[in-house]
């Protein structure tokens, strides 16, 4: 087992799951959104957020990776598309975190290459002084340090996903 911090507790994280779902309502006023889970590591987030909010959801998947271990290797692999036909479509990602930025940009240009009405993206985790490309982001859950953090989604090589906290491996 991972010697691990606690860095944000679970009801620190539903609490604040709550709010960005309430902001996003705000956003969409009721219309229907295409829902883009980016996986694996955003399922525990994007499953919390779509729960607590209003608007009419219709939910996909894309799968995406450019981390082996702790370090990114700056080589973005799909493994999964999306089945859903977006043009038109108001589209929301959902992603767990935005590190360097490369991951999101790639997924975004993507993803408007299929001529969504619009695009947002939303995050549970932002590490801003990791950032190498800038990506626009509509909502972020919290700003976190560089610090590599496992649990509630994150993972350490595919395991701890399952942990209700985020925790950091550094100390
Ligand atoms: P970016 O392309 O923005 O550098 O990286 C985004 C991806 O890197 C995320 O989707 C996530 O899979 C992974 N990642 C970045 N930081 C962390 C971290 O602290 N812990 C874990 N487990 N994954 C991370």
């Amino acid at each position: 087992m991972l010697n691990l911090d606690v860095m944000i507790d679970e009801a620190t994280i539903q609490k604040r799951i709550g709010e960005l779902a309430e902001e996003i309502d705000k956003t969409y006023h009721g219309e229907s959104i295409v829902a883009i889970c980016v996986l694996r590591g955003a399922i525990y987030f994007a499953v919390d957020l779509t729960k607590k909010m209003k608007t009419p959801i219709e939910t996909d998947f894309i799968k995406i990776s450019s981390y082996v271990g702790t370090e990114t290797t700056g080589n973005i692999i799909m493994g999964l598309d999306i089945s859903e036909n977006i043009q038109g479509r108001d589209v929301l990602i959902i992603e767990d975190i935005i590190d360097t930025g490369h991951t999101l940009k790639y997924l975004r240009e993507y993803l408007l290459t299929k001529k969504p009405k619009s695009l947002r993206i939303a995050v549970l985790a932002d590490k801003k002084e990791k950032r190498e490309v800038e990506v626009p982001v509509d909502f972020v859950g919290f700003e976190i340090p560089n610090k590599f953090i496992v649990g509630y989604g994150f993972d350490y090589h595919n395991c701890y996903r399952n942990l209700p906290y985020i925790g950091s491996m550094e100390g």
